[in-house]
């Protein structure tokens, strides 16, 4: 049901629910001393590290760091959003939810569902058209070229809007309200110039390709003309029900076809992702002709770690391919992963995918050019690499788009990799990447006050503006809380000591008390400092960190443990040639 929860409602639902109740109807609770404990039921674990406390009605895991009220719990554990998790809470409680809704609100709602309704009814007389138009067969004949079956038109709901200007306004606007309805879908045109028709349809003689949102609800149609007739696609125009700049089509065909999304495909049109699911190749979506935008991004980084962004080769693809990744930047946070798939001049996937068959092209995805290796390619195709000024333009070039990362291993490789080529010292690169606000604390050797600083709260809400360093030994810390047997398995080098600040402090404490308590699960390891200074530090830690890989974690920590061994030994040398210079000037002076 739609409208408004009252919070009076939330709030007296929250103190009637026991969050012990609400967790251990899910969750076998033990109770050790004032507060409960059992096994995380959001990652896998062998000894208890999720605890509730009854007194906060909270419950919280060291292991993973999730953590809220009786609500927060019930959206994670169904994974639903906030109001389904109050009714679904209230449900199990016996209680009705009461819903207030704006009268605007609720004008608006079922002005929204007749438009739902006129485009669904259209959607079925499309493809009704498709199976018994007289003219159908130019349609069928050109899908079947395309070696498309029946399944997949079936699957993707594909129709036929006949030739002709009244056909949808014939059959589905009989009275005024259907074709008030049928107007603010989009679906209808109104020109009053038009003396013959001074209203007709929108969609005449093309293949129709309805566009359905996160609901599988037809929002929208795309239409391709079967002759030459221009323009060669028409969409819907921007409704009430439909934005094209927020939507994304195959998103819902590929959710529903594929359990678990690994990575996603962005392509230009429709007839790609149709294409290339009839290669069975599922997880493919695009945009409606505009932009790939960081919206559209960010809803996709919600549902895959890895985005390939799927071009043509040629020299508007690769400019298309740039803005993309220029969108894609400021999302590039560590275990997400954006590619480049470039394709020979000429073919789109469609062609592309009936040329090389199905297992080549899945392949070439998986060879697809990383977005580090595309970001040089790029920047150093503009300047003159041979020479000084043309390497110095590469450092301009480059540092206002490596600001645009998240602070992350992600941006080190890059700031690295801008090191090597350009032949510029990496710890100035490192000092011009960070903002104002965070120079100082993305220095490397950021002094102990500025480590300090970053651990005050009112500081620490924005971790994207860390230091490398912190943010990485962070990481490590997590990681080992994560896997406490890690430290055993990866060889730690004493250098990493010589990064002198809080969080490398905090990280070699870890270590220790990994390598000497006998706690061999994060629980154990958490219970045996629970209430010193160190754990309370930790648990904040946890808050604030979002990481929670399920595999890789050894590996993810030795790659940090040599990323920090390799700055600090740096350090090193450069602190030695420092006493030498000094030693030498002292020596002068004598
Ligand atoms: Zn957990």
């Amino acid at each position: 049901m739609a409208g408004f929860i009252p919070q009076s409602f939330i709030d007296d639902l929250l103190s009637r629910a026991d969050i012990v109740d609400v967790v251990g109807s899910s969750v076998t609770l033990r109770k050790t001393g004032k507060n409960y404990s059992g096994l995380c039921p959001f990652h896998q674990e062998k000894t208890p590290s999720f605890s509730v406390e009854p007194d906060k009605q909270f419950f919280y895991c060291f292991g993973c760091g999730k953590g809220g009220n009786a609500i927060g719990f019930v959206m994670d554990y169904e994974n639903i959003e906030y109001p389904q998790a109050i009714e679904s809470l209230a449900n199990s409680m016996g209680i009705e939810v009461p819903r207030e809704e704006s009268v605007q609100h609720q004008q608006q709602r079922e002005l929204n569902q007749t438009t739902f309704d006129v485009l669904q009814k259209a959607s079925t007389f499309y493809q009704q058209q498709l199976r018994q138009h007289p003219d159908k067969n130019s349609v069928i004949s050109y899908l079947k070229d395309r070696g498309l079956s029946g399944e997949i038109a079936r699957d993707f709901k594909l129709g036929f809007a006949p030739p002709g200007w009244q056909n949808l306004l014939e059959n589905l606007g009989s009275t005024s309200d259907d074709k008030k309805a049928l107007l603010d879908a989009g679906l209808l045109i109104e020109n009053p110039d038009n003396k013959r028709n001074p209203v007709y349809d929108r969609f005449r003689n093309r293949i129709m390709f309805p566009i359905r949102d996160r609901r599988g609800r037809v929002i929208a149609f795309g239409g391709r003309v079967i002759g030459d007739d221009k323009p060669k696609y028409l969409n819907s125009p921007e409704t009430p029900v439909f934005h094209k700049g927020e939507e994304l089509y195959g998103l819902y065909e590929a959710k529903q076809k594929v359990r678990k999304l690994e990575r996603i495909l962005i392509v230009e049109g429709y007839m790609d992702v149709i294409a290339l699911a009839q290669n069975d190749i599922h997880y493919c979506v695009a945009t409606l002709g505009t932009a790939t935008s960081t919206s559209h991004l960010q809803r996709l980084f919600k549902l895959v770690p890895e985005a390939v962004f799927c071009f043509d080769g040629d020299n508007a693809g690769r400019d298309a391919a740039w803005r993309a990744l220029q969108q894609a930047l400021p999302l590039m946070e560590d275990g997400r992963s954006a590619r480049f798939l470039f394709l020979p001049d000429g073919e789109d996937p469609d062609s592309q995918v009936r040329k090389i068959g199905s297992k080549a092209f899945v392949s070439s995805i998986g060879e697809a050019t990383q977005l580090a290796e595309f970001f040089f390619d790029n920047l150093c195709s503009q300047v003159e690499m041979e020479s000084l000024e043309g390497r110095a333009k590469l450092g301009t070039l480059a540092m206002p788009l490596i600001k645009l990362f998240p602070a992350g291993l992600l941006r080190q490789l890059i700031l690295d990799q801008l090191a090597k080529v350009t032949g510029a010292d990496l710890e100035t690169l490192n000092k011009m990447s960070g903002d104002k606000a965070t120079t100082a604390d993305t220095h490397p050797y950021a002094p102990v006050e500025q480590a300090r600083a970053a651990d005050d709260p009112a500081i620490s809400v924005k971790p994207k503006a860390r230091s490398n360093v912190s943010h990485t030994c962070r990481k490590a810390v997590n990681l080992i809380l994560l896997k406490p047997e890690i430290v055993k398995k990866v060889e730690i080098d004493e250098s990493i000591k010589h990064l002198e600040s809080n969080e490398i402090e905090l990280l070699f404490e870890v270590i220790d008390l990994a390598l000497n308590a006998p706690a061999s699960s994060t629980h154990e390891l958490l219970a045996s400092i629970y209430g010193t200074p160190i754990g309370s530090q930790l648990i904040q830690l946890q808050d604030r960190e979002q990481i929670t890989p399920t595999t890789g974690i050894e590996k993810e920590f030795k790659e940090i443990v040599q990323y920090l061994t390799s700055i600090a030994k740096r350090k090193v040398a450069q602190n030695t040639l420092l006493a030498e210079a000094r030693k030498k000037l002292a020596a002068k002076k004598q």
